[in-house]
């Protein structure tokens, strides 16, 4: 694999309370693009984060999307269910999947299998 290229957008630094240093993307192979990678100066040492989505979910009333800990729609202001939310071990928000049955993501071994597979030309 090839990293082809770099892109980065610096932050300017407002106050030094801001630990968001930069976006960055990067190209891989020419064709794989992993964008808003963050660039953030931590406690230990500046480091990269992967890309972050706010989890959501649509309301029922109006199907506008909505994060998870919204107590009402952001669109057409219904009350949501508090109820609604699965809840990890430490109690975070946890994503529901979106799969449906019959088009779940490949097992990881199932994954591999078949790159190992394509590595050798089968
Ligand atoms: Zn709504």
């Amino acid at each position: 694999m090839e990293i082809s290229e770099v892109r980065v957008r610096l932050i300017p630094n407002r106050n030094s309370a801001d630990r968001l240093r930069a976006f960055c993307s990067v190209t891989l192979d020419g064709d794989f693009v992993i964008r808003d990678l963050k660039v953030i100066d931590g406690a230990n040492g500046i480091f990269v984060a992967m890309p972050s989505r706010k989890l959501a979910d649509r309301c029922p009333r109006c199907h506008a999307k909505n994060h998870l800990r919204a107590k009402f729609c952001n669109e057409c202001g219904a009350k949501l269910n508090r109820e609604r939310v699965r809840k990890d071990a430490e109690g975070r928000p946890k994503s529901t999947p979106t799969w449906p049955p019959d088009q779940q993501p490949m097992p990881r071994a199932d994954r591999e299998g078949r790159q190992d597979g394509l590595r050798a030309g089968a």
